[in-house]
């Protein structure tokens, strides 16, 4: 909600110079219909770099080469050399249940549109933690909503 008139959100166009109540924290222009903010420069891939940040030296051991950070936690030059620092593989071993917690809730947002008794059976029986590997229930493929979402 626009929180604009408490002096806070107000700042100059970065076009034309003009103060305006922004509607949004990032706002940057003024708001139509003035055609300001189609006058800026457009954001490339969205990652502009973030100014003021020391160049630094890339974690990965076998580049270690300086780069400019475009974020402030930025600790390699390239998503290449980002999955081969040791920090950082470091921290995915550290989440290495998330891949499995993603799993279930997408499995819990499929029941939730599925009203199928047998997909309730089945949500039960798993979080009472038994599992059966190898073993498919032909409950879960009599519901029809479970795959395929
Ligand atoms: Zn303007
Ligand atoms: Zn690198």
């Amino acid at each position: 909600m626009p929180r604009s008139k408490d002096g806070r959100w107000t700042r100059n166009c970065e076009v034309c110079g003009e103060p305006f109540h922004q509607l949004r924290k990032n706002q940057r222009t003024c708001p139509l219909p003035k055609p300001c903010r189609a006058r800026l420069p457009h954001n490339t891939g969205g990652s502009r770099a973030k100014a003021g940040l020391a160049p630094r030296a890339c974690q990965n051991p076998g580049c270690a080469q300086m780069f400019v950070p475009v974020r402030e936690n930025q600790i390699a030059c390239s998503r290449t050399c980002l999955l081969a620092c040791p920090s950082y593989i470091e921290s995915q071993h550290r989440s290495d249940n998330r891949p499995e917690r993603r799993r279930r809730q997408n499995q819990r947002r499929r029941l939730d549109s599925c009203d199928d008794e047998a997909a309730r059976y089945i949500e039960r029986h798993r979080q009472a933690g038994c599992q059966e590997p190898g073993s498919p229930s032909p409950a879960l493929a009599a519901c029809p909503q479970t795959e395929g979402h």
